[in-house]
């Protein structure tokens, strides 16, 4: 009985589990005073075309914690978005973002370019999400069809109706999305056609043995024609060597992202960058 197996068994705190609910709770209000002091950054990344032209960038988030040191997304962004934190830290990252895009108007050799902004499955449920994006565009004076929400299949599993109803909203006012990591979620076809998406990107994962591994090459080859068929844009990511980009283009992809392309950097450093090269 419980007596007789005594405290040492007890099966719910032990010191590894304790350890980790310790580390999340310091996350979390580590992150949370981030926001709140302005210690948050966006890096971007390229995505560019075949050709080799940046037609947008992807805003990651970027914090570096003076006691916990560089902190991942990978692990913060589940934190924020399982303590509630992820609707105020979404909407730093909005406005941020369309505060760059509203720099970038005035600028020749930036103001054709999209940015993509990462949306949680939280954030996009919330109901104050299509008023603030709409609020934020509105008040940075931005055209529409400069933002890229990127979202994941997940987002479909409650609420399909919700969520489509809530793309229409913003696909209406020009708008875009994008499906993020897709092939790994659940997302059936039926599903897919059913939502107003500009952009397919391929996960990864499919990438990374995409010279030797057969399978990848026909799961890729089975996007790609998905997307075709769907109108929709195919972005290969992840995309680290030259004979990776090779081996996409000659399949059909059209865009690409990845470190061979360049590393997320602030944005200060793209604005140099691109004006020596594409001006
Ligand atoms: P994601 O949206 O799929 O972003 C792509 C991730 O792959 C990024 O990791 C990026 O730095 C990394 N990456 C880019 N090119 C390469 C490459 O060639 N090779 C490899 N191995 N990796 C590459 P990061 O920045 O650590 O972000 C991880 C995830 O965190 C993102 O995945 C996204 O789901 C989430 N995230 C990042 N920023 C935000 C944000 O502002 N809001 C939300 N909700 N999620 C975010
Ligand atoms: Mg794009
Ligand atoms: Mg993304
Ligand atoms: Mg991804």
């Amino acid at each position: 009985d419980a007596k007789a197996s005594g405290r040492g068994t007890m099966r719910f705190f032990n010191p590894r589990m304790q350890q980790r609910i310790s580390r999340r709770i310091h996350i979390e209000s580590a992150l949370r005073e981030a926001l709140e002091s302005d210690q948050l950054e966006l890096h971007l990344q390229p995505q560019v075309t075949q050709q080799g032209k940046v037609i947008g960038m992807e805003a990651l988030l970027r914090w570096h914690d003076a006691d916990l040191g560089q902190m991942s997304p990978g692990e913060f962004i589940p934190i924020a978005e399982s303590s509630g934190l992820i609707i105020p830290l979404g909407e730093w990252v909005l406005q941020r973002a369309c505060s760059l895009l509203s720099e970038w108007q005035q600028l020749p050799h930036m103001k054709d370019l999209t940015l993509a902004v990462n949306i949680s499955p939280k954030q996009f449920r919330h109901p104050k999400f299509v008023p603030h994006i709409l609020h934020c565009i509105r008040q940075a004076n931005i055209l529409p069809e400069k933002l890229e929400l990127e979202v994941t299949e997940s987002m479909l599993i409650d609420d399909m109706a919700g969520t489509i109803s809530r793309m229409n909203q913003l696909r209406e006012r020009g708008i875009r999305f994008a499906l993020d990591d897709f092939g790994t979620g659940y997302a059936s076809l039926s599903h897919l056609k059913l939502l107003p998406l500009y952009q397919l990107k391929i996960d990864q994962s499919f990438v990374k043995e995409i010279t030797t591994e057969k399978n990848d090459e026909a799961i890729v080859q089975t996007i790609i024609a998905l997307g075709g068929s769907l109108g929709l844009e195919v972005l290969a990511e992840g995309v680290e060597t030259e004979a990776q980009m090779e081996k996409l283009k000659a399949l059909g992809v059209n865009h690409f992202q990845g470190y061979y392309f360049g590393y997320p950097q602030p944005a200060d450093h793209w604005l140099q960058e691109l004006e020596n090269t594409q001006s």
